[in-house]
């Protein structure tokens, strides 16, 4: 008999795991994929480390959590500085003096901030939505050349329909600093992110190839407790019907230069260009092959069958998804956590710390 059964590998899973396990609990992983790390999973692909489901950068401002990784993985010194491109136009992201410059040949914050106080004006109150929080924030030139179609592509729907707190998830600085988060702390694992959870999970018995919902009486009758990090609507056969979830499509070319496109994230922020993001893996790790694998991002709507990637925490989600954590406090000897378990807009110091917490609240 298994103390805890862990159902997802990815990084919330395996911190679990691997705290549990040092409190000298037996666990068992399974994992529906056939390979570990979630979300985060790398690959070698051509000589590059290729992040599979997405660009991955690690960053936190919490000393414990940087800690905490650095026990598992040595992490490198990279800093997303990604350009957004408009109709060939370059820009700077995010918001900072580089890409007011560019936008309106301004020099000094002085000058930028008149710009923006100007063009939000027409925004009255708190913002209702994300587009009236962009046009709070930087103004209506920058939202609409670098943030609704963007957003309209990520998120299939017109930014007066957002949450604005997406928004609120990028710095808007007035000095020339093109550093995309304000963390103190930031960079990507050196030897990939798999290797780094495989190190959380060294000596835990893990199950690749196994999806809970096909197994699930034989499962549950493994372990005392379980700590589910797949969807929750799912778990509960969507009868509150499915959340709404984004999913993507990647679609990965090798080329044979060394350097493709000069820079690790390249945001495509028209609507012409279907794909939001292009990713030239090598730059994350300061490679120097002679080839190079480069990786389109394409968001789609989530239908079963697909990756759930991101969550669309609008009020009818979230009121929907209430109904399940309502449901989910009846279970007493199962906890959900994670992006798809919790259905909240996690990076990755935030799995890390909410499966910390949890592991404190079933085991403290
Ligand atoms: P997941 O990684 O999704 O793990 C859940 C696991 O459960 C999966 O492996 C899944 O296969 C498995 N599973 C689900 N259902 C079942 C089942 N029924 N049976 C068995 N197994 C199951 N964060 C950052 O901090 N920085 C970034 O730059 C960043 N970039 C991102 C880019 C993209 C495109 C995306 C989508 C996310 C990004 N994130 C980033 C967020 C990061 O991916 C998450 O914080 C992290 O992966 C969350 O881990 P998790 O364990 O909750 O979820
Ligand atoms: N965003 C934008 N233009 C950009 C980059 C981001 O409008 O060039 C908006 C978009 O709505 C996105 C949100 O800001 O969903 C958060 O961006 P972030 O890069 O944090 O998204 P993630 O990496 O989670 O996909």
């Amino acid at each position: 008999m298994y103390d805890y059964l862990i159902v997802g590998s990815g990084l919330y899973g395996a911190v679990c795991a691997r705290e549990l396990t040092d409190l000298g609990k037996r666990c068992l992983v399974i994992e529906k994929r056939d390979h570990i790390a979630g979300n985060i999973y790398t690959k070698v692909v051509d000589e590059v480390c290729v992040h599979v489901y997405g660009a991955h950068i690690f960053h936190t401002d919490d000393q414990a959590i940087w800690d905490y990784v650095n026990r598992f993985a040595e992490f490198n010194n990279f800093i997303n500085s990604p350009i957004a491109n408009y109709r060939g136009e370059i820009y700077n992201l995010p918001f900072n003096m580089n890409t007011f410059s560019r936008m309106w040949k301004v020099a000094t914050p002085e000058e930028a901030r008149a710009i923006i106080n100007e063009q939000r004006r027409e925004v009255r109150g708190e913002p209702a939505n994300l587009e009236e929080q962009a046009i709070s924030l930087v103004g209506r030139d920058i939202y609409e050349k670098l943030i609704r179609d963007y957003t309209e592509k990520q998120w299939g729907k017109p930014c007066n329909e957002l949450p604005a707190f997406i928004i609120r998830r990028l710095p808007v600085r007035f000095t020339y600093d093109n550093n995309y988060f304000n963390d103190r702390y930031q960079g990507i694992p050196v030897a990939g992110y798999t290797a780094l959870v495989e190190s959380m999970l060294k000596g835990i018995e893990v199950r690749c190839g196994v999806d809970y919902h096909e197994h699930k009486q034989e499962l549950d009758g493994l372990a005392k407790q379980t700590i589910f990090t797949g969807q929750i609507d799912e778990y509960y056969g969507y009868r509150f019907g499915a959340l709404e979830w984004r999913s993507l499509r990647f679609e990965s070319e090798t080329h044979a230069v060394e350097n493709y496109q000069g820079v690790a994230v390249i945001n495509y922020t028209d609507a012409e260009v279907a794909y939001t993001r292009s990713i030239e893996h090598k730059h994350f790790a300061f490679g120097t092959q002679p080839q190079t694998v480069v990786t389109r991002e394409y968001p789609l709507a989530w239908k079963q069958g697909l990756d759930a990637y991101y969550p669309v925490n609008d009020d009818k989600n979230q009121q929907r998804f209430q109904r399940y954590a309502e449901l989910s406090k009846q279970e007493n000897s199962l906890v959900f956590g994670g992006r798809l378990g919790e259905y909240r807009y996690y990076d990755m110091d935030d799995a890390i710390k909410a499966a910390l917490t949890t592991i404190d609240k079933v085991e403290g």
